[in-house]
């Protein structure tokens, strides 16, 4: 029997991203297998976002196109997930009648037992581990500023969709417990729900098993994994026992909330040489009117404060940022101290984003006020003073010999990135793949580095399990 085939097209975060790779796992472990396009798959699943009115413009862009393609293949499966399926979806299915399934961020088991019902036959068992092909919706694709970054909006476009990677992600807290006056993610992704640390462990040494080098945990807040759990372990005490696993060289974890930073958690960044030298702290504005009606829980001084408690306790660390520009009632002033604040604190990576409202948020009520062309001005300016910043800053590492774990290979390159999560790029003859390489940087710029492998860290050297070469690589 030819296995069905399925096709994730996913739009958002890396949380999404990391949904649909388990949703992938789950489906390949059923007997289902990738389709090479969208067209082709008998199961087709959108895994939306809802951030942005942009993300979820694009998703019914998508939903138009699936019309089309369920009025000639009437038998393929189509299912809506993520962020654009809240409780009452109802509008939605009236909009798109043609989907066969909604299900909300993560909640897949009843999307899983139709395709189990599905299967005319016992379904044939493949690796769980095996290849997972996720694409990511192409509009997306090809923004360098967030390829650079990797960790804003999209990830960068074929990472998902490679078997074999060497870093992972992995969900650890679900749900967002504060009410940002702007944001939706508490309306449609719920209350914090923490995984137990025993699960995560299980999960990683999987991924581990599987290839893994470097997992990122994933969270709104990622700083208030825990406190729902039995005993209030935080992350320091996953870090430790993450750490433990033979195999995981790095951990990386995203995103941060300034007020939930405490200072057990940075001491175990800090303590623990396997937890990465990079933190994402949204600052979202500069100016602390802004931030109240932002409903943040800071201000500017006590988010300096905490800039400072980083850079004094983890020596070497790499900060990055996000930015919210153009919400309700922005004046120049205000908008001025966000530009003062990124002067000020020299952020390593900023993503900056202009204001959407959002309906059934409190900002939703507040007039729109700041003209789009405004917006747009506002935005390109944070990222003319972030290119500038981050010019500077790396310019610093010219002539230095970093440790670069090799992530992929493209356009006969090899790719990877620092601890400080900078990315590097350098041409060498061997399979690097899953390799720490140390590279001598050659030449620098705001988004990336490059140079040239001077050898391979001892760690890596040591540990020599090789990953398969990449397909088409
Ligand atoms: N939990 C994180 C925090 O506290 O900053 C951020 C998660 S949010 C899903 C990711 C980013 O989307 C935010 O940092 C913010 O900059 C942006 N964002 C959220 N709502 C937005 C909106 N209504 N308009 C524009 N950007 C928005
Ligand atoms: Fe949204 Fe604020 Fe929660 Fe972040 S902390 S997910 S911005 S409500």
């Amino acid at each position: 029997m030819t296995p069905k085939t399925y096709y994730i097209w996913t739009l958002g975060f890396q949380m999404n991203a990391a949904a649909s790779e388990k949703l992938a796992r789950e489906l390949e472990s059923r007997g289902l297998r990738p389709a090479g396009k969208l067209d082709q798959a008998d199961y087709v699943v959108l895994n939306t976002c809802s951030v942005r009115a942009a993300a979820e413009a694009k998703t019914y862009g998508k939903l138009g196109e699936l019309k089309e393609l369920k009025r000639r293949r009437p038998e393929i499966t189509i299912a809506v997930g993520g962020c654009m399926v809240g409780a009452d979806h109802s509008d939605l299915a009236r909009r798109a009648p043609y989907v066969d399934e909604f299900f909300r961020p993560i909640q897949f088991d009843r999307f899983l037992e139709r395709v189990e019902r599905g299967a005319a036959q016992p379904l044939p068992l493949v690796r769980p581990g095996g290849p997972v092909r996720i694409d990511l919706a192409p509009e997306l694709k090809d923004t360098p500023f967030q390829a650079a970054i990797g960790e804003g909006c999209v990830e960068e476009p074929g990472s998902l969709a490679r078997p074999n990677r060497p870093t992972r992600w992995v969900s650890i807290i679900h749900g967002c417990n504060r009410a940002c006056t702007y944001c939706i993610v508490p309306l449609r992704r719920g209350r914090e729900a923490s995984r137990p640390i025993a699960d995560l462990v299980d999960e990683v040494r999987g991924l581990v098993a599987d290839g893994a080098r470097e997992v990122t945990l994933l969270g709104q807040i990622v700083d208030r994994y825990g406190r729902d759990l039995p005993g209030r372990p935080d992350l320091s005490d996953l870090f430790d026992a993450l750490g433990e696993i033979d195999g995981l060289w790095r951990i990386r974890f995203l995103t941060s909330h300034p007020a939930d930073m405490t200072d057990r958690i940075v001491d175990g960044i800090a303590g623990n040489p396997k937890v990465m030298e990079h933190v994402n702290v949204p600052v979202q504005h500069g100016d602390d009117d802004m931030l109240r009606r932002m409903k943040r829980g800071y201000t500017v001084e006590r988010y300096l404060n905490l800039i400072e408690r980083l850079r004094g306790g983890i020596p070497g660390v790499a900060l990055s940022t996000d930015i919210i520009v153009g919400m309700c009632g922005e004046s120049e002033a205000e908008f001025q101290r966000t530009l003062d604040l990124l002067e000020r604190v020299r952020f390593d990576v900023v993503h900056v984003a202009m204001y959407s409202p959002r309906p059934g948020t409190r900002a939703a009520d507040w007039a729109d006020d700041v003209p789009p062309t405004v917006k747009r001005e506002r935005l390109h300016a944070v990222e003319r003073v972030q290119e500038r910043v981050a010019t500077e800053i790396n310019a610093v590492l010219l002539g230095e010999t970093v440790e670069v774990l090799v992530e992929a290979r493209r356009k006969g390159r090899w790719e990877g990135r620092t601890r400080t999560n900078k990315l590097v790029f350098f041409d060498h003859d061997e399979n690097w793949l899953g390799r720490l390489a140390r590279v001598r940087v050659a030449k620098t710029s705001p988004w990336s580095l490059q140079g040239e492998a001077v050898d391979e860290s001892p760690l890596s050297l040591n540990n020599r399990r090789g990953l398969p070469f990449p397909a088409g690589a």
